[in-house]
């Protein structure tokens, strides 16, 4: 049988799980029509429509016969025929995609109405200034939304209609004046269009449906979708659903309800109402609403039979549900529902209560939850009983509470953090000159732009507080200085306070309380009675369900008991990159310069002997603070030169100390050093497993201590798990040779001893190389662990330390891509390389443990990804693993 493509669905015919053919609005009104609930009766014109009008810019040919036939149906039902001169049948069109894109795309109320059949609904409705208000609305809404017609002009007559009365508002406009605005809209139309507003009902509806398909691409549409991530080849579906009016008298209102609090997530009445009105009026607040509650007094009929279908529809959804109804003369009708938007702390509440409801099993709640929500509940936050000034609001571009002196430069950032000051960079918008100031202020705030901005996504990036577009506040950088809103003046130095969660702006130092959820993963809050420990509970619970899920292990990346410490509280089953260069810093300095520096073995020797006992001490303490769970020590990665001092500086002090004719022997050796080791590349340079096999003694001496200091914990009856990682391998020799080393030291180790101390050795795979020959390289590992990050910006060729602050802004906003490779893993890219050396490194070695500790271990997409390629853990830092946990969970459901 021939396919025959159907583009247009019946409310009865379609249900809530065809939101990719009927959008989300138009599959929930069909669901809602099949629960028996009072939707006004209807049709949905699929995105399959859209798209092939997108593409053609013609509607596909069979619409129009479809369309008419369920416009037939329609009217016969309704015993009405659309812009019928005596007894009109009016129909709203409505756009709907996949995913709510609020306020982005079109509407059109009161189709149908014209010049004759404005006075068959005034009859109808026994209600003359009714009848024309609706043809004043839909020739404004038609002529703005459809034919393109400034909004502003409209807006004006009605202003200057109401001025030529003496009135404030449009309700004081009679009959005789509404008919005299439809007689100037009219004339705008025509001005402005270059054509008569259509008086034929077919072709009204026509028009505005193309109107709602070509909403999908309009600019502000797209960049919507660019930001929220959402596929830009949907297509919108188009809704159109017979009128009902709320603005028909006191028995007709409008509003909008929540199955339970949005906030809290407690069950019970929230919403808003508003008597005598229509919808777009909630929306523009040109009266009051009053609470939901208060409908029990004026109908108490529909409030009842609303609390009723609310019930309905928790029970039938599972879910909190967002409504938006209308009473027309005591008659309740459903206009929308969908499963509505939540805080991240009453997303966490809702899916256990709904688990304690016995409506959905823990599976489910972890689908109601994600590692985002949790990440958010996890920044300290303002207090929220503080006396708080707001001044301005911008876009919550990166989370979290951050308090500062306000400066306007870059320069001023960083010498005044240098100096002990907290630090907000206020700038109009940054660019990469900025990037000091960024990394020495508490939070950036910005007057222009938006997420994708460079401000906001370099914030990001560091996991720095931002908000970015505040568009009341005036920067004048020149004077240093801004004004924000209400005329205050706020200089460099003022207090200010930045809220990246909310995107609120407080003058002064608004108090920073931490955030319970931290206090509960470190063990400083249990379960309680109070709000905060409700939450709390919560988040418990959904871990629970996590780790029953979870297959993937969960590591953290720490380089000292302090952060092991922490990351066991958090949950971490391990250590998966312990990076040893951190070990090589602050007073060792010196000693690795000498290391660097030596001209002969036994200076050489002489400095790594004086190292090991301190590396030693360091592993034995990291050994004790995750004693039972495996620690991966991975040897020393980076270019040397980052021990040695910066080029400029030390050739100013040799030159100096020459003009003072008193040259320091040793400070032109560490010149002469320094130039011999500066590379153009570093990152490509002497680096990872090269300087293991360059610098002789330097990686044996790392093996030494690791074993040495397991063999004394294991002497102590403690229980070390450590495994020895190398860094950088391209290819199989230079793991075999650091190998052939380091099982010697380790058996020398073991002899002097007394002890077995099974430490396994494996490396990173993180570059193109090692991923392609992982089936070779598994010949010398006993585990792989992905540096997703090196591995990004070798298989990219993206400077990882770089690209970020400069050009990603710009493909951001090109969309090449949505989020930046550092961040989320390049699935197609990266990804299959990881994807394929899992496959290879198997099949040499079936055992082969694998893990991942770039960044991306931490972000929830990329977890997902792990656990699908079949890794055995992701290692993140410390504060990620709570998120890492939960996605893990998510994953496995
Ligand atoms: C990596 O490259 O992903 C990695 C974890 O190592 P580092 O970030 O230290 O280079
Ligand atoms: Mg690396």
């Amino acid at each position: 049988e021939p396919h025959v493509a159907k583009f247009v669905y019946d409310f009865t015919e379609g249900n809530k799980d065809l939101k990719d053919l009927l959008g989300g609005k138009g599959a929930n009104l069909a669901e809602m029509t099949n629960l028996g609930l009072p939707v006004p009766p209807g049709f949905t014109i699929t995105t399959e429509a859209c798209k092939v009008y997108l593409d053609s810019g013609e509607e596909p040919a069979a619409l129009r016969d479809e369309v008419s036939a369920h416009l037939d149906a329609l009217e016969a039902r309704m015993s009405k025929k659309l812009g019928q001169a005596d007894n009109p049948l009016l129909v709203s069109v409505r756009s709907g995609a996949k995913f709510s894109m609020p306020g982005m795309m079109d509407t059109v109320l009161n189709i149908g109405l014209s010049d004759k059949s404005v006075k068959g609904l005034a009859e109808q409705a026994g209600d003359e200034r009714f009848a024309w208000d609706s043809y004043r609305r839909l020739i404004q809404m038609f002529g703005k939304t459809v034919l393109g017609v400034e909004g502003d002009l409209f807006e004006e007559a009605l202003d200057a209609a109401k001025a030529a009365k003496k009135v404030t508002v449009d309700t004081e406009l009679e009959a005789a004046d509404l008919k005299k605005l439809v007689t100037k809209f009219k004339r705008i139309v025509k001005t402005e269009a270059g054509r008569d507003f259509p008086q034929d009902p077919r072709e009204q509806m026509d028009l505005a449906i193309h109107a709602v398909f070509d909403s999908w691409n309009t600019d502000r549409a797209k960049l919507y979708r660019r930001q929220e991530r959402i596929p830009h080849d949907l297509g919108t579906a188009v809704n159109v659903c017979s009128m009902v009016f709320g603005n028909l008298g006191p028995d007709s209102g409008t509003g909008v309800a929540f199955t339970r609090d949005p906030a809290s997530g407690h069950q019970g009445v929230y919403g808003d109402y508003l008597q005598n009105a229509q919808g777009e009026d909630v929306v523009a607040g040109i009266r009051n609403t009053v609470p939901l509650a208060e409908l029990e007094q004026i109908d108490k009929k529909s409030y009842d039979q609303l609390m009723q279908i609310m019930e309905t529809l928790e029970n039938h959804y599972k879910d909190l549900c967002d409504i938006e109804f209308t009473i027309e003369r005591g008659q309740l009708w459903m206009l929308q529902t969908r499963v509505g938007k939540r805080t991240a702390g009453a997303a966490f509440r809702i899916a256990t209560q709904l688990v304690d409801q016995g409506l959905i099993d823990e599976t489910e709640a972890l689908q109601r939850v994600t590692g985002a929500q949790l990440a958010q509940l996890m920044f300290p936050k303002f207090d929220e009983e503080a006396k708080v000034e707001q001044v301005g609001r911008g876009i919550a571009a990166s989370p979290g509470a951050a308090v500062g002196k306000a400066v306007f430069d870059s320069y001023t950032a960083v010498k005044w953090s240098r100096s002990g000051e907290k630090v907000i960079l206020v700038r109009r918008e940054t660019n990469p000159d900025d990037l000091d100031g960024m990394i020495a202020a508490e939070g950036i705030l910005t007057s222009r732009g938006g997420k994708t901005s460079h401000a906001a996504v370099v914030a990001r990036g560091m996991g720095k507080t931002c908000v970015c577009g505040a568009e009341e506040l005036e920067v004048d950088t020149k004077r240093r200085r801004m004004t924000v809103s209400g005329g205050h003046v706020v200089e460099e130095g003022d207090l200010i306070s930045i809220d990246g969660s909310s995107g609120k702006v407080y003058l002064g130092e608004v108090p920073v309380v931490p955030s319970p959820v931290v206090e509960y993963f470190e063990g400083r809050m249990h379960a309680g009675a109070n709000d905060a420990d409700e939450l709390v509970e919560a988040v418990h619970r959904i871990m629970a369900f996590a780790d029953r899920k979870r297959r993937l292990r969960v590591r953290a990346n720490a380089d000292n008991a302090e952060d092991a410490l922490r990351a066991r509280r958090f949950g971490a089953q391990g250590i998966g990159l312990c990076r040893t260069e951190h070990m090589f810093l602050g007073d060792r300095r010196e000693l690795v310069e000498r290391l660097i520096l030596a001209d002969t073995d036994a200076e050489r020797e002489e400095s790594l002997k004086e190292l090991l006992p301190l590396q030693k001490q360091d592993f034995v303490e990291l050994f004790s603070a995750m004693d039972g769970l495996p620690v991966t020590v991975r040897l020393l990665d980076p270019p040397l030169h980052e021990f040695l001092p910066d080029i400029t500086e030390l050739s100013v002090r040799v030159a100096l100390a020459e003009s003072r004719k008193d040259p320091h022997e040793n400070e032109l050796r560490l010149l002469q050093a320094v130039h011999r080791l500066h590379e153009q590349n570093p990152m490509l340079g002497l680096r990872g497993v090269r300087l293991g096999l360059v610098i002789p003694g330097l990686f044996t001496m790392q093996v030494r201590a690791i074993a040495e200091a397991a063999a004394e914990r294991k002497n102590a009856k403690g229980d070390p798990r450590a495994e020895i990682m190398i860094p950088l391998v391209g290819t199989v020799q230079e793991l075999e040779i650091v190998r052939e080393e380091a099982d010697q030291v380790i058996a020398e180790v073991e002899a002097a001893t007394g002890t077995q101390l099974k430490l396994a050795i494996g490396t990173m795979i993180e570059l193109p190389r090692a991923a392609l020959t992982a089936g070779q390289i598994a010949e010398a590992a006993e585990f792989f662990s992905f540096g997703t990050n090196d591995l990004t910006q070798t298989v990219w060729g993206f400077s990882r330390d770089d690209v970020e602050a400069s050009f990603f802004t710009a493909y951001l906003e090109k969309g090449i891509f949505g989020v930046s490779p550092f961040e989320t893993i390049d699935k197609d890219g990266v990804g299959s390389l990881v994807r394929s050396a899992v496959t290879a490194g198997r099949e040499t070695r079936p055992d082969l443990k694998l893990g991942v500790c770039g960044e991306h271990g931490g972000d929830p997409e990329s977890v997902h990804f792990f656990h699908e390629v079949g890794l055995d853990y992701v290692s993140c830092s410390p504060f990620r693993i709570p998120v890492a946990r939960l996605e893990a969970g998510r994953a496995a459901t």
